[in-house]
């Protein structure tokens, strides 16, 4: 799922300079992600960089738009065609691929990742029961 700032952005400008396809700008008075920029970093990175610097976690996905590892490493290649940096597919370039590190990831993340899909789809407020398979995974 390319990915998507809320409202709670505070224009603390921590995503842009991480985004590898440089899809992330100031408009008005928070930051947005273009959406057909977003790779969720695969080609470069085992976790999406926006997510990981910012403070507010307010980078989530976008509700129902759900694109496959393929379709997004396609992206990338086609955004750094005339680059010298090349996306790869790797355990470190993809989080299809990085069992790994997901392993190693904390409960608290994946609560986070669980809670803003069901917040955004329900539109309602964050979810506070997480599967137990996710709960209790990690
Ligand atoms: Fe950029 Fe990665 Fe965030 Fe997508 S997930 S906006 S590619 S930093």
């Amino acid at each position: 799922m390319p990915l998507m700032i809320t409202e709670d952005c505070i224009a603390c400008g921590a995503c842009e300079p991480v985004c590898p396809n440089k899809g992330i700008r100031k408009s008005g008075v928070v930051y947005v992600i273009d959406r057909d920029s977003c790779t969720e970093c695969v080609g470069f990175f085992s976790k999406q960089q926006c997510v990981v610097v910012c403070p507010m976690d307010c980078c989530g996905p976008i509700p129902g738009v759900v694109l496959t590892e393929e379709a997004l490493f396609e992206r990338a290649r086609a955004i750094h065609a005339n680059s010298h940096l090349q996306p790869t597919l790797t355990e470190q370039t993809s989080h299809f691929r990085a069992t790994a590190n997901r392993n190693s990831q904390t409960t608290a993340s994946r609560r986070k990742w669980w809670q803003w899909l069901f917040w955004r789809e329900e539109g309602s407020e964050p979810c506070s029961s997480v599967p137990a398979n996710v709960a209790e995974s990690g």
